[in-house]
């Protein structure tokens, strides 16, 4: 998803097209866009989210290289949001293959589940997902975070124009848990891109309402409907508190484990997924599989 965000922003950028683009990975900030704001729609980025991709690819790599029929091939995925189970059935992200995914079971039902099975997880062997999807990177694993999303864009961008990376501190601070809203200026190279982070619905309309008026227009925005991001989405366990949230976000920083693959574009598993699966970003076939499709 941040490579084919990346590279929709790069084109939009040099082409002063839809500026900003803003993020379209949260499906409540999408639908609260889509009501409240239509006229903002083309600034939301044609992308669908990382829920929506890995389903896509799911589904092209077994039908088309392990030759499993697609009708026979359920997906499930596993989420902190209850947005997610609306946005799996939109049929604008509907390929040929159906929808990316079939089911969507909160964290909550999951942990019901397991309870209701009398599963005793500390007694199962953990093994490694199947490839081509079981490495992700240190990025990937904080995209809970507000901000982090952005983060991982402005990161690929500088790593692009520079060849250098970035990575022991976030281009971009934000404090997930403490700040609604931050603007800012990043300089990549020649180019200096004005950033917006909002977190919460409720500290999108100050910025959004200046975007529709044409008072602010900054290059690119990230939204994220839940205050803190997904770690606290609504499909999380009633039971947590902000203390909880406090300590899922210091696991999430503590994984930046200096030995472990730092961003999206150092992620080999992904250079072969692009290689073999699917196409470069934003090519002919990542349009058809990744991108929400205008009727
Ligand atoms: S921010 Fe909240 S509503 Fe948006 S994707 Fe994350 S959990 Fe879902």
């Amino acid at each position: 998803m941040i490579l084919e965000l990346a590279e929709e922003f790069n084109q939009r950028f040099e082409n002063k097209k839809n500026l900003p683009l803003i993020t379209s990975c949260c499906p409540s900030w999408v639908k609260f866009c889509e009501q409240f704001y239509p006229d903002l729609i083309p600034h939301l980025s044609g992308c669908k989210s990382h829920q929506q991709i890995a389903g896509a690819i799911i589904k092209k790599q077994l039908s088309e290289f392990e030759q499993i029929p697609v009708e026979k091939i359920v997906s499930v995925s596993v989420m902190p949001c209850t947005s997610r189970k609306y946005e799996s059935g939109r049929t604008d992200y509907f390929t040929q293959n159906g929808a990316d995914v079939n089911f969507v079971l909160t964290t909550r039902e999951l942990i019901q589940l397991i309870r209701m099975n009398g599963l005793d997880l500390n007694s199962v062997e953990p093994e490694n997902a199947d490839q081509p999807l079981s490495s992700g990177s240190t990025l990937s694993g904080l995209q809970g975070l507000t901000g982090s999303t952005l983060d991982s864009i402005l990161k690929t961008i500088y790593y692009q124009h520079t060849g250098r990376t970035f990575e022991n501190k976030s281009m971009f601070e934000f404090d997930s848990l403490s700040e609604g809203y931050k603007t800012g200026v990043i300089i990549i190279g020649n180019a200096k891109l004005n950033v917006a982070v909002i977190n919460g619905l409720k500290n999108s309309v100050q910025l959004t309402d200046a975007i529709r008026n044409k008072k602010r227009i900054p290059d690119i925005v990230e939204i994220m409907a839940c205050f803190g991001g997904c770690i606290c989405g609504g499909g999380q366990p009633f039971s947590m508190k902000e203390k909880d949230y406090k300590k899922l976000l210091l696991s999430a920083t503590a994984s930046k484990n200096p030995e472990l693959i730092h961003a999206p574009f150092q992620n080999k598993a992904i250079h072969d997924i692009t290689d073999k699966i699917i196409g470069k970003p934003m090519s002919e076939m990542n349009l058809t599989l990744f991108h929400k499709q205008i009727s």
